[in-house]
């Protein structure tokens, strides 16, 4: 019998499921060691917590997913590259956890992952084709093509974050992004960055406050999610010339506020690609939240 876990791998906490179709029918969680053998040592502890209290039988075919932030060398052995985990960096992470679990593991970006939990399990489950944004901190994104995950050549792909917004505003308006790029998506449509400019506009930069001012009518409130929605737009437009695609799904911190961000986004939509009608496309918060990382994790092999 084939036991399936998924793994979270978050800059502050571990956290890990066992998950029997679809449902997270066991958790288990711990702060994030900072360093390389602590934290593969205390993954393996969660793991082994979950087996003890799962049936015996149950751990024949043990197969373990994990969803990491950060770049992958081409069969996703190791993390190359982590904006906040860099202790992993080029250290054999799953032959380690191979070796520590007896189980077989499979690495994805973990906003790849969100996307493919979300593709069996949410949102996205009729979607054959789509791309999830996550907006937090900064933003995320995955791509699934064909009713399939694409994470690309190292796990990379739906970096729409940083995907260029500049086209859409005054360059007055654009300021430089943490990767060093001028007028990123995140650096209007992040969570952080509407709170950030919610500050800056009306000194307020409680999301859910300045959402309920944008709703009321507050004008310089509705800025800043009109702004945050023509980034998103153009960013999409970009996509949707790429790819085709017409169904953009919306996960994380802010997907509370999209009935904000939806015409604006559409609007620029229409304008960048004006052939395609706006009633194609299909604009949705995500459904599966916090646990998307375990679910979609713990389906990749
Ligand atoms: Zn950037």
């Amino acid at each position: 019998m084939t036991t399936r876990i998924g793994i979270d791998v978050g800059g502050t906490r571990l956290k890990v499921g066992r998950v029997v179709d679809g449902i997270i029918v066991d958790r288990a969680a711990a702060d994030t060691p900072h360093d390389f053998d602590a934290m593969v040592a205390r993954l393996a502890e969660l793991v082994k917590d979950l087996l003890a209290r799962s049936a015996p039988s149950s751990s024949d075919d043990l197969r373990i997913g994990a969803g990491v932030p950060g770049v992958f060398d081409l069969d996703r052995s190791m993390v190359l590259a982590t904006p906040n985990l860099t202790f992993l960096n080029l250290k054999p992470l799953r032959h380690q956890l191979e070796q520590a679990t007896g189980g077989k593991v499979r690495l994805e970006n973990d906003a790849s992952v969100a996307a493919w939990a979300e593709a069996l399990h949410g949102r996205g489950r009729d979607q054959p084709n789509f791309l999830l944004a996550t907006l937090g901190t900064g933003i995320g994104g995955g791509l699934v093509l064909n009713h399939k995950l694409w994470g690309g050549h190292s796990g990379m792909a739906g970096e729409f974050g940083h995907l260029s917004a500049a086209a859409a505003f005054p360059s007055e308006q654009l300021i430089e992004c943490g990767c060093g790029a001028i007028g990123c998506n995140e650096t209007f449509a992040s969570a952080s960055r509407m709170e950030l400019r919610g500050q800056e506009r009306c000194g307020v930069s409680d999301l859910p406050k300045l959402a309920a001012m944008a709703r009321n009518g507050h004008e310089q409130a509705l800025s800043v999610f009109t702004d945050a929605g023509t980034a998103l737009g153009e960013c999409f437009a970009q996509v949707v010339l790429l790819l085709d695609l017409r169904v953009l799904l919306i996960g994380g911190g802010a997907s509370p506020v999209l009935d904000l961000l939806r015409e604006p986004l559409l609007d620029r939509l229409e304008f960048r690609c004006d052939s395609r009608p706006r009633e194609s496309y299909l604009i949705e918060t995500a459904e599966l939240g916090n646990d998307a990382g375990i679910l979609g994790a713990a389906s990749l092999n």
